[in-house]
């Protein structure tokens, strides 16, 4: 079974692209963990959908009336695929970004929120308006729970708390230990919010059986980069909220009141924070990956993906050069997202090399986790653009990364073809 990545193609494998060499060469994708290609299933189902397109929940016409049930059963399908339970909303966003400063917005007065700095930036910001614990980066994902219990039991436990955690890191790949985080917030009285923006790609995510309260993930990873992400999860702290955006959709009664003011009385279902017209085609995408990654088996793409990532720890293990970033360990369990720096090299130089000698597209920088990458590279903040490339002198150390990240689809040549690049 080397190649059960034909089990689920992608687009954009045939692309060619020219080389400072000269010559073109296909494209390879080894940016996943930045936006993955979108499955070809997920673009055949789009393209059969498009010229049925129509406006949901606003017209009377056959087509607005399919677009409003595929819209619906979007929802449904990304509810199973998350194994909701009764009660669980699912609220299509535009990322996961969008939907965690969503839940951030609906946050209950004098929540306070316990924060890992070793986040994204979309799960590390969002929640400064609140009180928030920032923990420091933990060795072992046994430290990582510790170090919440104590956080946690420090705090008044009458009061209400969340802790945003990630599922794999987009630096290092390195699965978090969620089912015992969540376990440990639930013990404290605290809810749980899971990023799953680089973990629903390539990990089956039960929302039940993890027991989390909330999940967010968006489509642009998950092989649908159709511009729609989802928040799912408890309804109640979000039904109780001000709704996100204030607008049509999202309001079930408008009136004009005696005073000349005006009333509303918003829904209380998902639609309270999908007010405008929303992306049915994002919607419709993500439902399409889900159930083409639910269908292609996660026993089949974890076992398929596990092998690239060993032929990549083993292709960079030969070069004495490469030191690959890690928290838990060398042996942690990570998926396809990998992050090195290079001896005596600048990573931006070294990004740029890979795309224009051998046509691999990689990222390069600190990834929107900056106090992450800090602590993997022992350097110190410096002041520079979000998703900026720092110059290290010679015989400094770096100061930014090389990620490399794959998925379903990523055949063997690509890593084959960057394991040679690097050598
Ligand atoms: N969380 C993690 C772990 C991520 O990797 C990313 C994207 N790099 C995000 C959140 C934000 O996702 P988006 O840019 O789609 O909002």
């Amino acid at each position: 079974c080397r190649d059960t990545s034909g089990a689920l193609p992608v687009l954009g494998r045939d692309v060619l692209v020219p080389l400072v060499t000269g010559g073109e060469v296909t494209y390879a994708a080894l940016d996943y963990a930045a936006s993955a290609p979108a499955l070809q299933r997920v673009w055949d189902d789009v393209a059969a959908y498009a010229p049925y397109y129509g406006s949901v929940h606003r017209g009377a016409g056959y087509l607005s009336q399919l677009s409003t049930e595929l819209f619906e059963n979007a929802r449904h399908a990304v509810a199973e695929f998350l194994g909701c339970r009764d009660g669980d909303q699912v609220v299509f966003t535009r990322s996961t970004t969008d939907s965690l400063n969503l839940l951030a917005a609906a946050l209950p007065a004098e929540c306070e929120v316990f924060v890992f700095e070793t986040e994204h930036h979309a799960s590390l910001l969002p929640w400064r308006e609140a009180r928030v614990t920032y923990l420091d980066a933990p060795h072992t994902p046994e430290e990582a729970v510790r170090a919440l219990e104590r956080a946690l039991a420090d705090r008044d436990p009458y009061g209400l708390a969340l802790v945003c955690v990630t599922g794999a890191s987009n630096v290092t790949g390195e699965l978090w230990p969620v089912r015992e985080l969540a376990a440990a917030a639930h013990s404290h009285g605290a809810r749980i919010v899971l990023d799953a923006a680089q973990l629903a790609p390539h990990h089956p995510v039960s929302v039940r059986e993890l027991d989390v309260d909330w999940v967010a993930f968006s489509g642009h990873k998950l092989y649908a980069p159709f511009g729609s992400g989802v928040l799912a999860g408890r309804g109640d702290w979000l039904q109780d909220a001000e709704p996100y955006l204030a607008g049509g959709g999202a309001s079930r009664k408008v009136a004009r009141r005696a005073d000349g003011g005006v009333d509303v009385e918003w829904h209380t279902t998902a639609a309270r924070h999908e007010a405008g017209s929303p992306n049915v085609i994002g919607a419709y995408a993500i439902a399409s990956a889900c159930k083409a990654l639910t269908e292609a088996g996660f026993d089949t793409l974890v076992a398929r993906e596990q092998q690239l990532v060993s032929a990549v720890r083993a292709g960079l293990a030969e070069v004495p050069e490469v030191r690959v970033l890690s928290l838990f360990g060398d042996d942690a369990p990570r998926v396809g997202v990998l992050s090195f720096v290079v001896d005596g090299w600048n990573s931006s130089h070294f990004a740029a090399a890979l795309s224009a000698e051998y046509g691999i597209g990689v990222r390069d920088g600190l990834f929107c986790a900056h106090p992450l990458v800090r602590t993997l590279l022992g350097t110190e903040p410096q002041t520079q653009g979000e998703c900026g490339a720092p110059e290290a002198a010679p015989g400094e150390k770096s100061l930014n990364a090389i990620r490399v990240s794959f998925g379903a689809g990523t055949p063997d040549e690509h890593v084959e073809r960057f394991v040679r690049a690097v050598k």
